[in-house]
C-alpha cells in the first residue's frame, strides 16, 4: 500500500509498505477523512521527537473498517468509525491510574505517527478496536468528525486542566484550532470571561464565533501588558496555552492571579528548557498551578465528544477552511499547516 511519510528529519513522500494486518483484538482502517496536525509539523520539520525514517505520519482519521481481529466484539467490517489520536494499551498500569495517554510510557498512548505508522495511508492498524474506536453516525460531516480525534479532544483538556469554574476569567494563548477548542471547552465549562490571544483574521473571527469575549493581538506587544490593562492589573484566574514558544510560559506566570491554575496544551517542539520567572511566581510561593497534559484519547471519550457534535452543542465545521478531495492531496494538506496563510484554521482531505 501507498503511505505518506516522515523520511528523516525535513523529508516526506510517498513510500510503498506492506499493509498492517490485524491482531485478534484489532481493527484496520481505510480512511474516509484526514487532517494534518500542527503537531505533525513539529516533528517533520522541528525534528522535535527526534528523527524518523519512512514512518507514515498522521494522526487524525475517521473511516470505514476493513478488517477486524476475532476476538473484537462491537466493530465490523463496513463500520464507519471515529479514530482517536491516541489509542492507549488499556490494560497498562498508566491506564489505571488514570492516565491512558502514558500507557507503558510518556507520551507512549500517542501512537500514530509517533513510534508507529500514522494514518496517511491506504490503511492503517488501530490497536484495541473496542476500546479506541468509536461509530461514527451519518449525521455528522467527516470534516467536522475528524475534528474531534485530537483537536476537539486536546482544546476541551485545556479546560479541564485548567479546572475552569463558573464565572472563571480565562485566556487562551494561541487561537489555532487547539486554542479554538479550548475556548469552546472553556465557555461549556462557565468561564466568564475569555480572552484569545492571536493574530490571524480567520482564527479571530472565529474565536468571538466559539465564545471569545476578548482578543488580544500578540504582534501589538507584550501580551502580559495588554492583559493586564484588560484586567485592571489583576490578571485572570486561568490561563490555557495552545500557541507560541516557551516564552508563553513565563508570560502565562505573570498574567495570571495568586490561586490560579495554567494549562498547557502545546507542543514544545524546540529549546531545552521552560522557564518560570521566580518573582512573578511569587518566589515559590505564590499557589499558581502548572500543568500540561497530552489529549485523552479512547472510545468513551470520543463517544462523549461526539454526542456534543451529534446534539448541537459544539459547532466544529468552523475549524476547517480548506478541504481537499483525494489522498494524494495530502502533501498540500501538510504544507497548508507549516505556511499558516491567514485563512488557514485547519485542512482537511477527503479521501
Ligand atoms: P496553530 O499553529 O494553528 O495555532 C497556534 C497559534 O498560536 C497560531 O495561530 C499563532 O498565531 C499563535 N501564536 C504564535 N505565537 C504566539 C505568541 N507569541 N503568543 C500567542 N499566540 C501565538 O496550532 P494548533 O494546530 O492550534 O496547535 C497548537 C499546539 O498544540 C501545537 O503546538 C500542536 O502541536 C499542539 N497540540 C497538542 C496536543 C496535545 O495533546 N497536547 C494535540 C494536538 C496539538
Ligand atoms: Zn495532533
Amino acid at each position: 500500500m501507498k503511505g505518506f511519510a516522515m523520511l528523516s528529519i525535513n523529508n516526506v513522500g510517498w513510500i510503498e509498505k506492506e499493509s498492517p494486518v490485524a491482531g485478534p483484538y484489532d481493527a484496520i482502517v481505510r480512511p474516509l477523512a484526514i487532517s494534518p496536525c500542527t503537531s505533525d509539523i513539529h516533528t517533520v520539520f522541528e525534528g522535535a521527537i527526534g528523527d524518523r525514517h519512512d514512518m507514515i505520519l498522521g494522526h487524525e482519521a475517521v473511516g470505514e473498517i476493513v478488517e477486524i481481529g476475532s476476538e473484537v466484539k462491537d466493530f465490523k467490517v463496513g463500520d464507519r468509525v471515529i479514530v482517536p489520536a491516541i489509542t492507549p494499551d488499556w490494560r497498562s498500569l498508566e491506564a489505571q491510574a488514570g492516565f491512558h495517554q502514558h500507557s507503558n510510557g510518556m507520551l507512549a498512548g500517542w501512537k500514530f505517527s509517533n513510534f508507529k505508522d500514522g494514518v496517511f495511508a491506504e490503511y492503517f492498524h488501530v490497536n484495541d478496536a473496542d476500546m479506541n474506536l468509536a461509530f461514527l453516525p451519518k449525521e455528522i460531516s467527516l470534516s467536522s468528525a475528524v475534528m474531534i480525534t485530537d483537536m476537539m479532544t486536546t482544546g476541551f483538556h485545556g479546560a479541564e486542566l485548567a479546572e475552569i469554574q463558573m464565572g472563571s476569567s480565562v485566556v487562551v494563548i494561541g487561537i489555532g484550532p487547539v486554542g479554538l477548542m479550548a475556548v469552546t471547552g472553556a465557555k461549556l465549562r462557565g468561564a466568564g470571561r475569555i480572552i484569545g490571544v492571536g493574530s490571524r483574521t480567520a482564527c479571530v473571527e472565529a474565536a468571538k464565533f466559539y465564545g471569545a469575549t476578548d482578543i488580544v493581538n500578540y504582534k501589538d506587544g507584550d501580551i502580559v501588558k495588554q492583559i493586564m490593562a484588560l484586567t485592571n492589573g489583576h490578571g485572570v484566574d486561568r490561563v490555557i496555552m495552545a500557541g507560541g514558544g516557551t516564552e508563553t510560559l513565563g508570560q502565562a506566570v505573570a498574567m495570571v492571579r495568586p490561586g490560579g491554575v495554567i494549562a498547557n496544551i502545546n507542543y514544545h517542539g524546540s529549546g531545552e528548557y521552560l522557564q518560570i520567572p521566580r518573582v512573578e511566581w511569587g518566589c515559590g510561593m505564590a499557589h499558581k498551578t502548572i500543568k500540561g497534559g497530552l489529549c485523552p484519547g479512547g472510545r468513551l471519550r470520543m463517544e462523549m465528544l461526539r454526542d456534543l457534535v451529534l446534539y448541537n452543542r459544539v459547532d466544529l465545521s468552523r475549524l476547517v477552511t480548506h478541504e481537499f478531495k483525494g489522498i494524494e492531496n495530502v502533501e498540500k494538506a501538510l504544507l497548508l499547516m507549516k505556511d499558516k496563510p491567514k485563512d488557514l484554521i485547519k485542512a482537511v482531505v477527503i479521501v
